[in-house]
């Protein structure tokens, strides 16, 4: 899932750590072709975030916790009160809204099956649903034009 303080942050959930499945060697490539990907796009993600527990740690960074959330903040000296934050699954949008930001969900990846019906069960109040993360791009582009100041035409 993604928060947009300044520019945007990536958090995310690799109990495949944890769980011996790969290292960090391996996720750290697996980052740095996500991020050149991006890149070559015109994108850039500012930091990633994850967390790489598994259930039975029972760590604080583990969604639907906060904790990778208060990373960002403590990392970034942001408040992350109203900050939006946008991810696909129940647990994302628990964990955003723990740490105060605003929760937008997208149905796509595991949210891709609520497309034309009701939303999932339990999502935090005030939760937007976008219909992907283009979707959720152009409403935080509308927002900000919205906010800033309008020049003087003179
Ligand atoms: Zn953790």
């Amino acid at each position: 899932m993604f928060i947009k303080t300044t520019a945007p942050q990536s958090v995310s959930s690799q109990s495949g750590l944890g769980r011996g499945l790969f290292d960090v060697a391996s996720l750290n490539a697996m980052h740095a072709k996500m991020l050149k990907l991006l890149a070559a796009k015109g994108g850039r993600i500012d930091a990633i975030f994850y967390c790489p527990h598994t259930a039975e740690d029972d760590c604080h960074c583990r969604k639907p916790r906060p904790g990778l959330f208060e990373q960002i903040g403590l990392r970034f000296g942001v408040p992350l009160r109203g900050v939006p934050a946008v991810g696909d699954s129940l647990r994302d949008l628990q964990a955003g809204a723990a740490a105060g930001c605003e929760p937008h969900l997208v149905l796509t990846g595991k949210s891709e099956p609520y497309r034309g019906m009701a939303p999932p069960e339990g999502l935090p109040p005030g939760t937007q649903v976008h219909r992907d993360l283009s979707a959720f791009a152009d409403f935080l582009l509308a927002d900000s034009a919205e906010a800033a100041p309008q020049q003087a035409s003179a």
